[in-house]
């Protein structure tokens, strides 16, 4: 059984808390209303968005078609040997909350990506990544339905084609495939720590923990996340609005004459990968406000809506951030944050 509401306000199902409504609405509970849902003339008739969390969205106008809520719920250890466990979350599952379940139970590997906003169905789609882990390590597959087939599909981690922040979910997939499941490859010992990025370094060694276990480095990331980060149920946000621009060595070495204390990390030979939020404070950006919209005060990459911001405003102020990252240092900042307009 499938029902749809009529003009439903977006509010509570995107963290930047933007009002905007969409025409139609509906939530997948189970995996048997998916078939039912792609049957439906108001899935076929007209466009449709599936959402998540709703943290990586920016509605910046109504939605003239059919939102879907995926809520597929459920976390289960499908099979286990010495080394690995194989755990297997439905979508609609919170993403922390499913570290949470790997870190309290000692099974390694996703512990680096704790807090990360949003849904376990919208980790493969930018393949989410934090303080030097990301999700095609320990991903096995992705099962979901082809949206115009109605067929269901199991998608090994080279079939999603990762990489920095992007798979196939955001190419050739985009908007064909509704992802119901993931299923992840853990370790259960001589688990796999990284513990080389500055912050959580300095975390540990604030904390005197010398020899960190997984449940440690899961503790340092909330400690730094919760202290720099805006949580979205007290301000409105999306998390990381651009995406850490990587450009070529040559434009870094020039930068770097005129910036020197400008950071950077090699990629490789030919790249370099930037801070996104340096380039912005370097911009002035950092802690503005304009209206309800505004940049936040601890961490520049980070729009924010103050209460009542339109989508529209915090639109305006990226375009006008994104226009001074290129006006002084002929970056192009990319957006992480999905624009729907
Ligand atoms: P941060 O730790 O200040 O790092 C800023 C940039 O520097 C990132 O591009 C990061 O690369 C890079 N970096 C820092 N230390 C590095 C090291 N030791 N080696 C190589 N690269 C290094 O970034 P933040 O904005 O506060 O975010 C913290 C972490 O959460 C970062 O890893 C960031 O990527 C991640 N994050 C992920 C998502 C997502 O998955 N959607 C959203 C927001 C933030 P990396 O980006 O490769 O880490």
């Amino acid at each position: 059984m499938i029902t749809f509401q009529e003009r439903v306000n977006l509010a509570p199902f995107n963290t930047f808390g933007v009002t905007e409504y969409a025409r139609w609405f509906t939530r997948i509970e189970k995996p048997v209303q998916i078939p039912a849902l792609l049957q439906h003339a108001l899935f076929s008739s007209g466009p449709h968005l599936i959402l998540g969390g709703g943290s990586n969205v920016l509605f910046t106008r109504a939605f003239e078609g059919l939102i879907i809520r995926i809520e597929l719920a459920g976390i289960k250890v499908i099979r286990e040997d010495n080394e690995y466990v194989w755990i297997k979350a439905a979508a609609g599952e919170n993403w922390h909350k499913l570290v949470m379940f790997c870190v309290q139970n000692n099974y390694g590997g996703i512990e680096n990506l704790s807090l990360i906003p949003g849904t376990a169905g919208a980790a493969p789609i930018q393949n989410i990544g934090a303080y030097g882990v990301e999700l095609t390590e320990v991903l096995e597959e992705v099962e979901g339905f082809d949206l115009t087939t109605g067929s269901t599909h199991t998608l090994s981690a080279a079939d999603c084609r990762f990489g920095y922040r992007d798979s196939i979910f955001k190419h050739e997939l985009k908007e064909k495939f509704l992802i119901s499941s993931i299923t992840l490859r853990l370790t259960r010992r001589n688990h796999r720590l990284r513990t080389s990025y500055g912050a959580i370094t300095d975390t540990l060694k604030s904390l005197n923990i010398s020899q960190p276990t997984i449940q440690d480095i899961s503790k340092a990331v909330i400690q730094i996340r919760t202290s720099k980060l805006p949580d979205p149920q007290q301000l409105g946000n999306a998390g990381s609005f651009f995406k850490n621009p990587v450009i070529e060595s040559k434009h870094y070495h020039l930068l770097k004459e005129k910036h020197p204390d400008m950071p950077g990390f090699i990629i490789d030979s030919q790249q370099v990968k930037i801070p996104a939020a340096w380039l912005i404070e370097q911009c002035g950006w950092k802690g503005k406000r304009f209206g309800d919209a505004g940049v936040h005060v601890h961490q520049p990459l980070v729009l924010v809506n103050y209460g009542r911001a339109t989508g529209k405003e915090i639109l305006q102020l990226a375009h006008q951030i994104h226009d001074s990252v290129v006006d002084k240092f002929n970056i192009d900042l990319q957006t992480e944050v999905n624009i729907i307009g």
